[in-house]
C-alpha cells in the first residue's frame, strides 16, 4: 500500500514498560523501542505521500483509480488470494468497503498498544464482537461466555445466535476456574466448544475474570483439529492498562465508541488479534459491510493521540471520587478495583496480576432503592444522565433501568446490579468539581426512615 509505511512491530516494548535493549544502529533505524503513546501521532502515515500535511488527510471516496488494467487485476488477485503476493508488494487500494487510508493508517497505530500483529475497525463495537463471532462459531457450536456482560452481546449471543443454532452457556465472572471447567463438561456440549468470551473488568460492577484461567480452560477443550478461542471484550480498561493478548487470549474487542474515541462524538468498535485470525474477520467484515468509513477512522486517529493522557486523568479523578464516596453516609457499597485489597482474595490478585491500573469506571449503591439512586441523578449538575462511558465528560446512569433492563431481575440481583446501584464514568473535569456535584446530589437523596438503622445512616 503506497500511502502506508508498512509497521515494524520486531522489539516493541511492553506498552508503558521499559524499552529493550538493542544495538544502536537497529534503534536508530527502527524506532521500535518508542512507548506508543510516543507513536499515536504518526505511526503509519508518510507525509510524503500526502503533500507533506503532517496530519493524515480524511480519504473521503468510496473507491480508487486504478493507474492501469494490469494495475487493477494485480489488486483484485491480491484481494481474492488468487496468488501469493510477490515480495515487497502490499494490497493496493481498491474500494473503501475493503480499505481507505484512514482505516488502514488507524489499525496499524492501535496494534501498539496491545502489541497485536492485526487490527480490524468496525462502525460500532457491536459490529465487532457480531462479525468476530460469526466468522468463528458454527451451528452447534458453544460459545462460553462470563456473566453479566454488555447488554447487546447478551442479546445477540442469546438471540441472534440462538436462531442459527449456536448455544451459549454462561457462568458467573468470578467462579474459580475447576468450576466453570465442570460446568462445561456437565453442559454435555464440551467437544462443541467454541469460543470463550468474556468481559473483564464486567460491566457495570467491576468484576474480575482470570484470562489466563481462561486460556487453561479453552486449551482443556482444545484439540489438534480446533483450537477454542478466547475472546476478550478489552473497553473497561484498554487499550491503555490491560493487555489480555499477553495473558493468552486469542481475541481482543472494543467498543471503540468508549475510551479509545473518548469525546462522546462517534459510534466504532475494533478487533485485534494474529494476522491469521484478523485476515478472516477482515473477509466477512468485507462481505457485511460493517467496517468503519473514512470520517470516524480519521476522528480516531484524532483521538488515539491523546488516549493514554485522558486515561490517565480519568482514573486520577476516579479514585478521588471512589475514596469520597466510600466514607460517605449514604453510599452503602461501592465497586471500584482501586479500593481492592488483599481482604478480596482472588479478585486483588487478579487484579494486580492483570491490570495496570484501576480505570475511570465507579459503581456505587446509595442507602435504599431506586427511588434514592433516581434522586442522586436528576441532581447532578455537571455529570450528565447518559450512558456510555470513558469520554471526556462524567456520565452517570442506573443500571438496573437503563443498561441492564433487559436482564431478568433475579439474575439481576445475582450480579448485585441492585436499584440502588448508580454506574459512574469519570471524566477530565476538574476534580474538586464533581465532588461538589456528588456531595450536592447525595444532599438530595433521602433517605427512608422506616427503620432505626436507616435513620441513623440518614445524617
Ligand atoms: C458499549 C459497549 C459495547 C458495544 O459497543 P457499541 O460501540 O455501542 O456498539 C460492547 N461492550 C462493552 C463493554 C461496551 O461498553
Amino acid at each position: 500500500m503506497q500511502w502506508i509505511a508498512r509497521p515494524r512491530r520486531l522489539n516493541l516494548p511492553e506498552a508503558g514498560g521499559a524499552p529493550k535493549k538493542e544495538k544502536k544502529t537497529s534503534m536508530k533505524k527502527t524506532k521500535d523501542h518508542l512507548r506508543p503513546e510516543s507513536r499515536m501521532m504518526s505511526y503509519g502515515y508518510n507525509p510524503a505521500l500526502s503533500e507533506g500535511a503532517v496530519k493524515c488527510p480524511i480519504f473521503q471516496t468510496s473507491t480508487f483509480v486504478f493507474r492501469t488494467a494490469e494495475e487493477g487485476k494485480a489488486h483484485f488477485e491480491l484481494a481474492y488470494g488468487l496468488r501469493p503476493p510477490k515480495p515487497g508488494e502490499e494490497q493496493g487500494l481498491i474500494y473503501s468497503r475493503l480499505n481507505n487510508p484512514d482505516l488502514e493508517i488507524l489499525e496499524d497505530r492501535l496494534t501498539l498498544w496491545d502489541r497485536a500483529e492485526a487490527c480490524a475497525v468496525f462502525d460500532s463495537g457491536m459490529s465487532a464482537i457480531a462479525t468476530t463471532m460469526m466468522e468463528f462459531l458454527r451451528p452447534g457450536d458453544l460459545v462460553l461466555h462470563s456473566n453479566p456482560l454488555y447488554g447487546g452481546t447478551m442479546h445477540f449471543i442469546s438471540e441472534v445466535l440462538g436462531r442459527f443454532g449456536i448455544r451459549s452457556l454462561g457462568f458467573d465472572a468470578e467462579m474459580e476456574e475447576a468450576d466453570i471447567a465442570r460446568l462445561v463438561e456437565d453442559s454435555g456440549m464440551a467437544e462443541r466448544l467454541g469460543m470463550i468470551y468474556i468481559e473483564t473488568p464486567g460491566n457495570p460492577t467491576n468484576s474480575i475474570t482470570d484470562i489466563e484461567a481462561m486460556r487453561r480452560v479453552a486449551n482443556r477443550f482444545s484439540t489438534a483439529e480446533k483450537r477454542v478461542l478466547v475472546a476478550v471484550d478489552n473497553t473497561y480498561l484498554g487499550p491503555v492498562f490491560q493487555h489480555p493478548l499477553a495473558f493468552g487470549a486469542d481475541l481482543v474487542l472494543y467498543s471503540a465508541t468508549k475510551y479509545i474515541g473518548g469525546h462522546s462524538d462517534l459510534i466504532a468498535g475494533a478487533c485485534l488479534g494474529s494476522t491469521e485470525l484478523i485476515r478472516r474477520v477482515k473477509t466477512l467484515r468485507t462481505f457485511l459491510g460493517t467496517m468503519a468509513g473514512p470520517w470516524t477512522s480519521w476522528l480516531l486517529l484524532r483521538s488515539l493521540e491523546t488516549l493514554k493522557l485522558r486515561m490517565e486523568q480519568q482514573t486520577e479523578n476516579a479514585w478521588v471520587v471512589a475514596r469520597y464516596l466510600q466514607q460517605h453516609p449514604k453510599v452503602k457499597s461501592i465497586h471500584y478495583l482501586g479500593l481492592l485489597t488483599e481482604a478480596d482474595g482472588r479478585s486483588y490478585d487478579i487484579y494486580k496480576k492483570q491490570c495496570l491500573s484501576p480505570g475511570a469506571m465507579v459503581a456505587f449503591e446509595v442507602h435504599g432503592g431506586e427511588k434514592e439512586a433516581f434522586a442522586f441523578l436528576n441532581h447532578l449538575q455537571i455529570m450528565k444522565l447518559a450512558v456510555s462511558l470513558g469520554s471526556t465528560e462524567s456520565l452517570a446512569q442506573h443500571p438496573a433501568t437503563m443498561t441492564h433492563a433487559g436482564v431478568p431481575p433475579q439474575e439481576r440481583e445475582a450480579m448485585h446490579i441492585t436499584p440502588g446501584l448508580v454506574r459512574l464514568s469519570i471524566g477530565v473535569e476538574n476534580v474538586d468539581d464533581l465532588i461538589w456535584d456528588i456531595e450536592q446530589a447525595l444532599e438530595a437523596v433521602k433517605l427512608p426512615r422506616k427503620r432505626g438503622k436507616m435513620a441513623e445512616i440518614a445524617v
